[in-house]
């Protein structure tokens, strides 16, 4: 049981504990901010979604989020993803676990620490899947409960250390912990955002969310200028242009996806950056 006195120490002792196993970045979230945080708060009204990455599962409405009974916080990891990297993310069907080389890592990474938190720490741990219809939960809100970074105009996570180039993985837990709070970093204030502009299908150009229709002013895309949809045109082509990959231990050949990532790679944020990174 976690007491206030000690909360603060193991707080860091966690956040140091997945830095060991693997984790570039960690911090920890109240799952009590996370039920009012802004996509989570949103994801009701939004307008059902049926692109790449969803799931059709009985009982569920798609996006919205079925929290455990017992849980009461997040611990957000995050794993830097290089430009100088791009296989970290590429995307195979019909491998063993995970589909990329990144999520691997996650996964593994998450796995040791929820060890850990059980066995030294007796503290209950939920490893969540990636999919919200399978019991997944919106990492970036968690993310930036956590104080990893903030929500850029290209909709993603940026973070001050590697800019928007991270991947990231949640575990809920029994403990009673506080949110580390948001980030003071906002690299997009005064960036002419080459992001928006590298899309190759338009998905930041039109407004389609507003502030009076979901009564919060936390958006897609910050001021509701993100169409999900573009973006999953743009996936499907990406699906039809895989190439063919051997698998290890496996007869068959494997489809590998390189899907885009031009909002993320063309931000400058990061470290050295002059735009909200660290020097
Ligand atoms: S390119 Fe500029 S506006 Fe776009 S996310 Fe990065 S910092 Fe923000
Ligand atoms: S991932 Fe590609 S298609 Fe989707 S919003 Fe970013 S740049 Fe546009």
């Amino acid at each position: 049981m976690v007491t206030g006195k000690n909360v603060k120490e193991l707080v860091g002792l966690i956040i140091g504990k997945a830095k060991a196993c693997g984790a570039d970045l960690a911090g920890v979230a109240s799952v009590r901010d996370l039920k009012r945080s802004p996509s989570h708060a949103i994801s009701e009204r939004m307008p059902e979604f049926d692109g790449v990455g969803t799931k059709d599962v009985q009982g569920r409405q798609r996006g919205v989020v079925k929290w455990p009974e017992r849980a009461r916080s997040a611990i957000v990891i995050a794993a830097a993803h290089p430009s100088e990297k791009p296989e970290m993310d590429w995307w195979v069907t019909g491998a063993s676990a995970g589909n990329t080389a990144g999520n691997r890592l996650l996964m593994g990474t998450v796995s040791e620490l929820a060890s850990w938190l059980e066995k030294e720490q007796g503290i209950q741990c939920f490893k969540l899947p990636y999919h919200i219809e399978h019991g997944g939960i919106y990492m970036k809100d968690a993310a930036v409960f956590a104080g990893l970074g903030c929500i850029g105009k290209n909709n993603l996570l940026i973070t001050p250390q590697y800019g928007p180039r991270i991947r990231l993985r949640v575990m809920l837990t029994d403990a009673d912990l506080p949110s580390a709070g948001a980030a003071d970093v906002d690299p997009c204030e005064d960036c002419p955002m080459p992001c928006r502009i590298a899309c190759p299908q338009d998905a930041f150009e039109e407004r389609i969310y507003f502030p009076e229709e979901y009564g919060q002013k936390k958006l897609p895309g910050r001021n509701g200028g993100y169409n999900r949809l573009s973006c999953n045109r743009q996936m499907v082509i990406n699906q039809s242009d895989f190439e063919e990959v051997e698998i290890e231990n496996r007869q068959d050949l494997g489809k590998q996806v390189k899907y885009c990532r031009e909002c993320e790679l063309a931000c400058p944020a990061g470290p050295k950056s002059s735009i909200g990174g660290i020097a």
